[in-house]
């Protein structure tokens, strides 16, 4: 592969991988049924979804004050951990793993999801060999993930421009900037199109369309 000036590519896990933008939306919806209050559309949710995750509920209308960010947490995360086994990886992902791997590309996921729970599912959809690190959060409160960005950016000793990251949010582009990173955003995960064009024009509506566009070398 000629063009393609990337030597590490850097993974997001939630939206971008696996596909569990229903089950997410769903839960919210549960928790809002159980607090006598209206249900979201995906639609919505797409608009609404975003990082820190606490901005999050608070866009869905929830009051976070006197612990009951950590009570949602939880009450969110105990549902997630129980439903996410029916969540499917998009169509193209493993394709793209095994693109990537294919060229010799070194591969790893930087996740805002808890890290135990991170390494058992990407165990459980057999992915774990594609990647040199997985890295997730120490904590189930999904705040950002700039700070392990930057630390494992610096780890990989890879110079600016070298490093392409794949994400589905407007947080995933920010924390590429933030380490000096190029990025992809695929926009059938947890943020809308049109969230995502704001910040860049990297955006492809499928994993598919992605991989297609690696193939065919157009700007890569
Ligand atoms: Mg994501």
């Amino acid at each position: 592969m000629k063009n393609f000036r990337f030597k590490h590519i850097i993974w997001d896990w939630n939206g971008t991988m696996l596909d569990d933008v229903f089950l997410c939306c769903d839960i919210m919806n549960n928790i809002l049924h159980r607090r006598n209050r209206q249900p979201i559309t995906l639609s919505h949710y797409r608009d609404i979804f975003t990082f820190p995750v606490r901005e999050y509920y608070k866009n869905v209308g929830l009051p976070l004050d006197n612990g009951n960010f950590e009570k949602l947490s939880v009450e969110f995360i105990d549902e997630y951990e129980s439903r996410k086994n029916y969540c499917n990886l998009y169509p193209g992902v493993k394709e793209t793993l095994e693109y990537f791997s294919s060229l010799g590309i070194s591969q790893s996921v930087l996740s805002a999801y808890s890290q135990h729970t991170l390494v058992e599912i990407i165990e459980h959809f057999g992915l774990s060999r594609y990647f040199q690190r997985i890295n997730g959060l120490d904590n189930i409160y999904a705040a950002g993930k700039i700070d392990n960005g930057r630390k494992w950016i610096k780890e990989l000793g890879l110079k600016k421009g070298e490093v392409l990251l794949i994400g589905d949010s407007v947080h995933d582009y920010e924390v590429a900037e933030e380490i000096g990173a190029a990025s992809v955003l695929i926009s059938a995960g947890h943020q809308a199109e049109t969230k995502l064009i704001k910040v860049t024009q990297n955006v492809y509506p499928s994993m598919n369309s992605f991989l297609l566009e690696l193939q065919n070398l157009k700007n890569y």
